[in-house]
Order: C-alpha cells, then structure tokens, then sequence
C-alpha cells in the first residue's frame, strides 16, 4: 500500500492518550474538558433519543438546528447569515474534509499556516492540493506580508485558515485578518476558516469570523462546532456557513462522506446554542480562570510561559531550563517520569519545527490541574 494514508503516522493525540493512560498520568495532552458538559444541554440529547428522533434527519441539518446557527452566530457575531446557508456536518474534520473534496482539483495550490492542526496536511494532499505553508514563528506566531506574499501565487485556489488557533493560542488581530482578506480577494482564493473555538476567548477579547471581513462574504466558509461550544469533545456536531453559491458545492460532498449526524445531538445543540448569553460568559471566564491557575503554577515551577489568548491551550517555552531535549523526548519523559502528558508542538509542523514548544491543556477541574503541577514540582 502506497498512499498518502499509508504513510501516516498514528495522530499524536491518540499516541499521547494512550501513553497517558500507561503510566496513569495526569492527561493535558488531547484537548478536552474533565467536565462532562451542561447538563440540561445533555438532557435534550436523551429526551431526544427517548422520544423519537433517531431516523436520518434531512442531509443539510435539521431545520431547528440550522435557524439557531443562524440566530447565533447574528447575536454574537453580527453575521447576516440566512439559514439555507448553514449546512449540519459530523464535526468540524468532516466539514473541513468536505471543504477540500469540493473546492480543490488535483494540483491546486492550498495556503496553511503552520504549525498546524495535524489533520489539515493530510487531508489537503489526499485532495490532490499542493500545499504551501506560512511559517508562524514564537513568541508572537505572527501573519506577516511577506510570509503571504511568498506562499501566494497564481495557482492558489484555497486557504485553509484556524482562528482562534491551535496549538498557538493565538487569536490574529484585525490587521493580520484583513491582510489576509486582501491576499485571498486579490488571488480569487476561497478561506476555509476553521472557527472552532471562537467561544473559547479570554481578557474580554470579541472572535471576528471571516465571514465579516471585507469582500469575503461571498468566498469564505466558516466552520464551527458544538463540541467545543459546550466542551462535549465526542459529540461531533459542526456548522459550516458559506454564501449559496459555495454551498451548493459543499453539500455535494458532505452528502456522500456523512450523509447526516445524529438528529438527536441536532436537537440539544439547536437548544444549547440558544442558551442564555450569561452561560457562555461564565464558561469562557472558567477556562480563563484555569489558564491562569495553570500558568502561574508552571510560571513558579520556572517553566517560560507563553501568552494564551484563546483555545483550551497554552505553550511553555523549553530554551529557557536548558533542557537539552526537544519537545518529543521532553514529553515522553514528562509522562513516563512525571506523570503528566503533553503535546510536542513540533508534531503540528510539516517541515523546519519549532522542536522547543510543549502545549498543556488546561481545560481542567481545579484538582486536576494541582495534580499535575505537584507532580512537576521540584523537578525543573
Ligand atoms: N482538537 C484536539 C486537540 O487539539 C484533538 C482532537 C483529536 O484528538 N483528534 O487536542
């Protein structure tokens, strides 16, 4: 077998779970919660599947669902979406798999950022796309002129885009958003906008989806997901958003890749997406909250701390304890000695990684995360 696929590695998030699980550590590796989601949000989902909504609901989304994506996304980001442009897929992966099916041709240029979710490169070259990457650099994992300048070129059809961003942190500013709107309008290039943690954003900062940006309107799409709005990982349930002419494109693919997602989830997220503005508040102070609990006590222990304005994640810089060891090989010991596991973010660049850069998750309980900093304690 000799296929893009073949050749892969098992995702680092799996490989770092399971290790977790061998030495019994304290796992803030994989990005999810420790909680286990609103509980009346839980509770439409089962009185959903007990009364009934369990056949194959329509192929774009249920009508419920795909209003209050529309609803919500007006409220809280001014967007003027009608709802036949909302589409229901299983999760983000296979709303940005679909994206790719449907847009790219074999030998088609796709800008990526990098580092970069380890699902996109792949999914990119299986597509036939011909990858061209933006190197972000830290500490400031910054989008610059000439970085978009050189990835650009007549053949560029596609960006594929993540803000808030994973695994930085980072949430670019209206200065690097709108630059890259002038590189997509100028090029005719479509922005794919993976916007899942556009809730997820801390010290009073407002998430700006592409879809606002100017002459983007028409060739962007953004996508979303619930599981990251309600922090209930597994439950699969993305929301795309793209002008009707985008659309009917998408639909094709996503018809033949998922087809639907469980009408019941469809259910209690159209219920949870209209919760009150009080309880996304509340959660996005929570996860600040961690972020700082978990910031200053790996700040004491003498690790580098990099600024965290979004996600469910902060970096630590290594160069400063002189560790010697690149991010890999500082995980697997900070897990098979320490008990703790992390993410090498070297695994979230294709070429030249940055190999200093460790990522902890931080959407945790309180208890967990003085777990894992006892067990650091003393050993840096
Ligand atoms: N999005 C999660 C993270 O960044 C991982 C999802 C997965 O395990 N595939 O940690």
């Amino acid at each position: 077998m000799n296929s893009v696929f073949a050749a892969l590695p098992t995702t680092v998030f799996e490989t770092m779970s399971r290790l977790a699980r061998d030495h019994d550590a304290v796992n803030l590796g994989q990005g999810f919660p420790d909680d286990p989601g609103p509980l009346d949000v839980r509770e439409k989902a089962a009185e959903a599947v007990l009364h009934g909504w369990n056949q194959y609901p329509p192929m774009m989304g249920a009508p419920e669902l795909r209003r209050a994506v529309a609803t919500h996304y007006r409220d809280w980001q001014g967007l003027d979406l009608d709802e036949s442009e909302v589409m229901i897929t299983s999760g983000a992966t296979e709303a940005i798999a679909g994206a790719l099916l449907a847009l790219i041709e074999p030998g088609d240029e796709v800008v990526l950022f990098q580092p970069l979710y380890d699902a996109y490169l792949p999914l990119v070259q299986r597509a036939g796309g011909v990858p061209r990457l933006v190197r972000l650099v830290p500490p400031a994992w910054r989008i610059t002129d000439d970085a978009l300048a050189e990835a650009f070129t007549p053949r560029t059809r596609l960006v594929l885009f993540n803000n808030p961003h994973n695994p930085t942190g980072r949430v670019f500013d209206a200065e690097e958003l709108e630059l890259l709107a002038r590189f997509c309008t100028r090029s005719g290039a479509v922005l794919v906008s993976d916007e899942v943690w556009e809730h997820v954003v801390f010290d009073g900062r407002v998430h700006r989806s592409v879809l606002s940006l100017p002459g983007m309107r028409e060739r962007a799409v953004k996508i979303g997901s619930a599981g990251k709005i309600f922090g209930m990982t597994g439950w699969k349930v993305g929301f795309v958003c793209a002008a009707p002419e985008l659309m009917r494109v998408l639909s094709k693919a996503h018809q033949f890749l998922t087809f639907t997602t469980p009408p019941s989830l469809q259910q209690a997220v159209a219920y949870g997406l209209g919760k009150d503005p009080g309880w996304f508040d509340a959660m996005r102070a929570g996860l600040q909250r961690s972020r700082d609990r978990l910031a200053v006590g790996l700040a004491e222990l003498g690790f580098s701390v990099l600024p965290s304005a979004g996600t469910y994640f902060l970096n630590v810089d290594l160069a400063p304890l002189d560790a010697r060891l690149r991010d890999e090989a500082f995980c697997r010991l900070l897990v098979e000695r320490h008990g703790v596991a992390a993410i090498p973010v070297s695994a979230f660049y294709a070429e030249q990684p940055v190999e200093s850069v460790i990522r902890f998750c931080f959407a945790k309980t309180d208890a967990t995360l003085d777990r894992a900093l006892e067990r650091l304690a003393g050993s840096f």
